[in-house]
């Protein structure tokens, strides 16, 4: 079956390219709320994840580690509201609620079964190593991905040089012109690939406008579907 298609190996990113991450965020937070006897409505969820891409950002850009991250979002969320608890462990019962209730993005099944017939795919996640396993092993897209690079087993994040070295190393560092990187976050996604010398694909759902200082941008698509004309 390979031989056909324009890009040989696929890197895709996971939350907001093929996972809805909203609808499990979501999902994960009112079920932890719940165990924890907290009052949820969708004004947490609101906060959370305004508290939460806040640190992301600061991750991304090397300010705030992950295990920072993790505490934080739930301690200061748990201020805010009043609310007593042990952040730790509210972000681990989150984070196996967030591996358990796994929703996909319109058309990511139908799209990588017929990606993964002459492709290989790869998963490019800067997410915690052990829920994106997991995620992915619960979601329908387990059978076409058999490499996964997350940013903690890289030891570096996207954008980051290092772990596009070690995505590359991992399907057995082919030609980087046969190589597409698919995402949703320019600044992570595409600045990265571009910056590593990949093909770059946005996902842009939303129709946003190219900010002016965008990095190299070789496709663009608003329905995952459209992959299948040009991967
Ligand atoms: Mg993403």
């Amino acid at each position: 079956m390979k031989g056909k298609a324009a890009f040989p190996f696929l890197f895709l990113d996971a939350d907001w390219t093929l996972f809805d991450f909203q609808r499990s965020e979501g999902k994960a937070l009112h079920l932890v709320f719940q165990e924890f006897g907290f009052p949820y409505d969708e004004a947490v969820h609101a906060r959370y994840h305004e508290i939460n891409s806040a640190l992301w950002r600061g991750f991304e850009l090397g300010t705030v580690d992950k295990k920072d991250l993790q505490r934080t979002r739930f301690s200061t969320l748990l201020a805010e509201q009043g609310l007593p608890g042990d952040p730790d462990a509210i972000n681990a019962r989150y984070l196996q609620l967030l591996a358990d209730n796994v929703f996909l993005v319109d058309g990511a099944v139908e799209v990588c079964a017929a990606l993964a017939e002459r492709s290989t795919l790869l998963l490019a996640t800067n997410g915690v190593s052990w829920t994106q396993h997991r995620r992915l092993a619960n979601s329908e897209l387990a059978p076409f991905f058999r490499y996964v690079a997350t940013s903690e087993d890289a030891g570096s994040q996207k954008p980051e040089a290092g772990f596009f070295e070690y995505a590359l190393a991992q399907v057995g560092n082919p030609d980087k012109r046969d190589v597409l990187m698919v995402g949703d976050q320019l600044s992570t996604d595409i600045l990265g690939g571009a910056a590593a010398g990949l093909a770059t694909c946005w996902y842009n759902p939303q129709g946003l406008p190219r900010p002016a200082d965008a990095p190299r941008i070789d496709f663009e698509i608003r329905r995952l579907e459209e992959l299948l004309d040009l991967a």
